[in-house]
C-alpha cells in the first residue's frame, strides 16, 4: 500500500483488526476510541479484588479469523480450545447428556451423541436426523432463508416445542441471541452449518483463560503499538466530514484528524450520527438484543465442569471462571443468559436470588454452599436482533463514498453478531482500502511518463 493516512474510529475487535491489517499493509494508522480502554463489547472490571467479564464469551474452532486475530496480537496461549467438542447438558432432575463429537465423518460425527441425548424421547431423537441433514444442504446466502424463522422451519421438519427448547435452542440462543422462534433461518443455517455440520471439528468450543480486558485490551494494545498504530483513548468522534480534496476530517471533542480513508467501527446508531448524511439510511432497523450474566462467588467448589448447558431451568449455560477471576478458594460461576429481554430490567438482588436457587436445584453440592458475592452484568445492546429481514439491512464495508468504510459485527459478514464477524469485518474494510490504494498507485504509474 502506498503510504496513506487512515483513521479507524472505535477500538473494539473490528477496529483493532482493521487497524492491525492496515498497519501490516503499510498504512499510517490512527485509532480513535471513545473509552479509556480497547476491546469494545468485551471488557472486564474489578470488584472486591476479583475480575469479572461483562459477559462470558466463547468461540468455536471454525472461527478462523478470530483465532488468526489472537495469533496476531500474541494472545493465543491465553485461551483454551477444546480438543474435542464436549458440552455437558444437565437438568435439575439429574438427567445428564452431552453434545459431543464422535469419530464419524461430518455430519455423522454428532449422530452417536444425539442418539444418546436423554433430554429427548427416543422418537424425538430419531426425528433430529431430518432437519440436521436438511440444514446441511441449505445455502445461508439464499435470500429466501432470511424471510422465515428458524423455529417455524424446525416445526415443519418434525421438531416438537420440547426438542426446540431442549436441543436446538441450546445452540441457537448463545450464537444468535434470540430464540429459535424469532431467529432468521439464514443466520441459523450459517451457525449450524459452519459451526457444527460441515466439518467434524468445527464446533470445538474455546474461551479465554484471562479477563477479556487483558485478552482483547492489553494484548491488542501492545500489538498495535508494536505495529506503529497511534492509539488515542478517550477520543469521542463527533463527526466524519468529506473534504474538497477527496480526503476526510475526523472531529473528536478535542481536535480533528485528517485522513485519506476512514473506517468507522462504532455501533450502528453512532455510525449513523457521525457519518456524512446519506451514507447509512436513517432507519437501519437492526434492533438490539440483550445479554445478562449472573456471576456467583461461592465459598466452595460445587462442580468440576468447566462449562455446561442446562435444560428445564432458567439457567442456560454456566461457566467456571474461578481461575480467570483470581479467586483463590471456593468457586466463581458465571451464568450466561442470552436473549435476556425478561431479565434485563430485573434488580440484581432478584436475579442473584433466582439464579442461586436455580443452581442449588441443579447441583446438589451447591445446596451446602454459601454465596459470598453475586454480581450482575447487563448489556442491553449486546447484539443486533438476528430476525428475518436483517440480511438486507446489514451494510457492506465499502460505502457509497470512496475512502469511507464500515466495519463491526453488525455489518454484512454472513455471521450473527460475534467476535468472528467483528474481526472479519475489520479485515474486510482494511483489504478494501488496500485494494483501492493499489489501484490508484497503478493508475498513477500508467499516467506517469
Ligand atoms: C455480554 C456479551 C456476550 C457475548 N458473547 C459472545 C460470544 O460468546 N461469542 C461471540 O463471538 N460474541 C459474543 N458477543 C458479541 C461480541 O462481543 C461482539 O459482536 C463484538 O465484540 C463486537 O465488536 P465490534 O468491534 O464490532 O463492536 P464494539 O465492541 O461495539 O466496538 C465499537 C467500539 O466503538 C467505540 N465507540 C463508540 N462510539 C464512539 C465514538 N463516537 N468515537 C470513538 N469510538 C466510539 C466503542 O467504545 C467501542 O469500543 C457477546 C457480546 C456481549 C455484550
Amino acid at each position: 500500500m502506498s503510504a496513506r493516512r487512515v483513521v479507524v474510529v472505535g477500538g473494539g475487535l473490528a477496529g483493532v483488526s482493521a487497524a492491525l491489517t492496515l498497519a501490516d499493509a503499510g498504512a499510517e494508522v490512527t485509532l480513535l476510541e471513545r473509552r479509556q480502554r480497547l476491546g469494545g463489547l468485551t471488557w472486564s472490571f474489578q470488584r472486591n479484588g476479583l475480575s469479572f467479564d461483562n459477559g462470558q464469551h466463547v468461540f468455536l474452532r471454525c472461527c478462523t479469523a478470530y483465532l488468526r486475530f489472537l495469533d496476531r496480537i500474541g494472545a493465543r496461549h491465553a485461551v483454551h480450545l477444546q480438543s474435542r467438542l464436549d458440552i455437558p447438558v444437565l437438568s435439575p432432575d439429574g438427567t445428564r447428556a452431552s453434545i459431543t463429537r464422535g469419530s464419524l465423518r461430518a455430519p455423522l460425527h454428532l449422530a452417536p451423541a444425539l442418539a444418546r441425548y436423554r433430554h429427548l424421547t427416543v422418537g424425538e431423537r430419531l426425528r433430529l436426523a431430518w432437519p440436521a441433514f436438511a440444514l446441511s444442504r441449505l445455502n445461508p446466502e439464499d435470500p429466501w432463508l432470511d424471510t422465515v424463522t428458524f423455529g417455524s422451519w424446525l416445526s415443519r421438519h418434525g421438531q416438537s416445542d420440547v426438542a426446540i427448547d431442549r436441543l436446538w435452542n441450546l445452540i441457537a440462543l448463545p450464537t444468535l441471541n434470540v430464540q429459535a422462534s424469532e431467529a432468521s433461518l439464514a443466520l441459523a443455517v450459517k451457525v449450524f452449518r459452519t459451526g457444527l455440520l460441515d466439518q467434524a471439528d468445527a464446533g470445538d468450543v474455546g474461551w479465554s483463560n484471562v479477563p477479556l480486558t487483558v485478552l482483547h485490551g492489553e494484548y491488542a494494545g501492545r500489538a498495535l503499538e508494536r505495529s506503529g498504530v497511534e492509539i488515542v483513548l478517550g477520543a469521542r468522534v463527533q463527526r466524519v466530514s468529506e473534504q474538497a480534496d477527496g480526503g476526510f476530517e475526523v472531529v473528536t471533542d478535542e481536535r480533528s484528524y485528517s485522513a485519506d480513508a476512514v473506517v468507522v467501527t462504532t455501533p450502528p446508531e453512532v455510525a449513523q450520527r457521525i457519518l456524512p448524511e446519506g451514507v447509512l439510511p436513517p432507519e437501519l432497523g437492526l434492533g438490539q438484543s440483550p445479554i445478562v450474566n449472573v456471576h456467583l462467588v461461592l465459598d466452595r467448589p460445587v462442580t468440576d465442569l468447566p462449562l455446561a448447558a442446562v435444560v428445564s431451568s432458567p439457567i442456560q449455560f454456566f461457566f467456571d471462571r474461578t481461575a480467570s477471576s483470581g479467586l483463590r478458594s471456593g468457586q466463581c460461576l458465571s451464568i450466561s443468559l442470552s436473549a435476556a429481554d425478561d431479565y434485563i430490567a430485573q434488580s440484581s438482588s432478584q436475579l442473584v436470588g433466582t439464579f442461586f436457587a436455580a443452581l442449588q436445584a441443579l447441583l446438589p453440592v451447591a445446596r451446602t454452599a454459601r454465596l459470598i458475592d453475586g454480581v450482575v452484568t447487563r448489556e442491553r445492546a449486546a447484539t443486533f436482533r438476528a430476525t428475518p429481514g436483517t440480511a438486507a439491512r446489514r451494510p457492506r464495508s465499502r460505502t457509497s463514498r470512496p475512502g469511507l468504510f464500515l466495519a463491526g459485527a453488525w455489518c454484512d459478514t454472513g455471521w450473527p453478531a460475534t467476535m468472528e464477524g467483528a474481526v472479519l469485518s475489520g479485515e474486510s474494510a482494511a483489504h478494501a482500502i488496500a485494494e483501492d490504494a493499489a489501484r490508484s498507485t497503478l493508475q498513477l504509474e500508467r499516467v506517469a511518463p
